[in-house]
């Protein structure tokens, strides 16, 4: 006997015809805006100073056959990064970048058309759209002058889960630590206080990594796509009590972590590869410290952000056509002008020296034929 759904009625073939397969896409997902990434958003050029890469990219090798399924959480991963991390490994989930991370929170802790997140923006936007996607609403209380905390304006929400960017994307500010204890304390027992320290290697004493003994709503979020160097990779970590790891880990994927990123990662947090990676940090935060110098001394630069992070933000006249005179010399940078609280932005990641020279001199081209224009 053919079932219901099995039974195939001419009427509804003919509907179906009718109708478009994208008329069968969720109505939430039909209105989502997609997170635009850089990669996505700009191609092309020769020097990628868009995605707050790290260019000083170490290699690796890779061995053994690809047959078998992978570990959902591989040890060798989770016991090095919670090494790395100074934390217990049932503090520690891997997933596909910090992204994954943030959707899991998400997904895991908020109840769909019930609760909400809080952000400080301007800051990272995958928090929101994460939360758009699971029909979490997104209290939005701007940072004051871009770097601190409006503590009376995050109080005044009651989230499930506060996301706060330290360093933040893209101002590359540090939020006070006195400020971060403040929101943990009022939310003991109401929220989890997510701290997203994926730039962390650029100023590791901010980490707030000793506070989680303390307070087991606190959330850290981490990734090797910066100061490691593996943006492609997609490898990120999760730091908490091992009750949220454990609700994570309900709803992660079987597998996933590919079998040759696990075994990638577990090179890069080996004693070599971290030492590789503090030595780039200290090369990057170099070259930023005299792109700062050298953006400051720039004419058309209203402002430039002290950065903690792998990248600088630069008030200019018109980011737009600063963004576009910088393609013409094959350099994307990225536009942040839509960020609610900024205007007028670029932001610059920090590429390696012969790029950073390439910049400078783009830059001052770009900027003294401005003078001359508007003189
Ligand atoms: N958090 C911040 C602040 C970021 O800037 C990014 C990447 N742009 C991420 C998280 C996501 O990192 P991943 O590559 O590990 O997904």
């Amino acid at each position: 006997m053919m079932s219901t759904t099995n039974t195939i009625n001419s009427t509804n073939t003919k509907d179906s015809k009718n109708n478009s397969v994208s008329d069968l896409v969720r109505q939430l997902v039909q209105d989502l805006v997609p997170y635009a990434s850089a990669r996505s958003s700009m191609s092309g050029g020769a020097v990628w100073l868009n995605a707050n890469e790290n260019a000083l990219a170490p290699a690796y090798q890779l061995d053994g056959t690809f047959n078998r399924y992978p570990s959902c959480q591989p040890k060798a991963v989770i016991d090095a990064y919670a090494a790395y991390a100074g934390v217990a490994p049932e503090q520690v989930l891997v997933s596909r970048g910090a992204d994954e991370g943030i959707e899991l929170l998400i997904r895991s802790f908020c109840e769909p058309k019930q609760d909400s997140i809080t952000i400080c923006p301007p800051t990272y936007g995958m928090y929101a759209i994460s939360a758009e996607s699971n029909q979490t609403a997104v209290n939005k209380v701007l940072l004051v002058n871009n770097e601190q905390l409006d503590l009376a304006g995050i109080f005044a929400t009651t989230p499930k889960l506060v996301f706060i960017c330290s360093p933040n994307n893209p101002t590359g500010d540090l939020i006070p630590r006195e400020q971060i204890i403040a929101v943990l304390e009022q939310f003991q027992g109401k929220a989890l206080v997510v701290v997203d320290e994926a730039y962390i290697e650029f100023a590791p004493s901010a980490s707030v990594v000793p506070l989680l003994s303390r307070y087991p709503h606190l959330v850290i979020l981490r990734t090797l796509s910066k100061a490691f160097g593996l943006a492609g990779l997609r490898c990120g970590f999760t730091l908490a009590a091992p009750e949220v790891i454990n609700a994570l880990k309900k709803l992660i994927a079987p597998y996933p972590i590919a079998e040759p990123v696990a075994q990638i990662a577990a090179q890069a947090l080996a004693p070599a590869g971290i030492a590789q990676m503090q030595q780039s940090v200290a090369t990057i935060n170099q070259l930023r410290q005299e792109f700062c110098q050298f953006a400051q001394g720039l004419e058309g630069v209203q402002k430039v952000w002290p950065s903690n992070a792998n990248y600088v933000l630069l008030q200019v006249a018109d980011a737009a056509a600063c963004v576009a005179a910088l393609i013409n010399d094959d350099i994307l940078i990225r536009n942040q002008s839509s960020q609610l609280g900024l205007s007028q932005v670029v932001r610059v990641s920090i590429g390696n020296p012969d790029e950073m020279q390439r910049l400078k001199q783009a830059m001052l081209n770009y900027f003294s034929a401005n003078k001359r224009v508007s003189a």
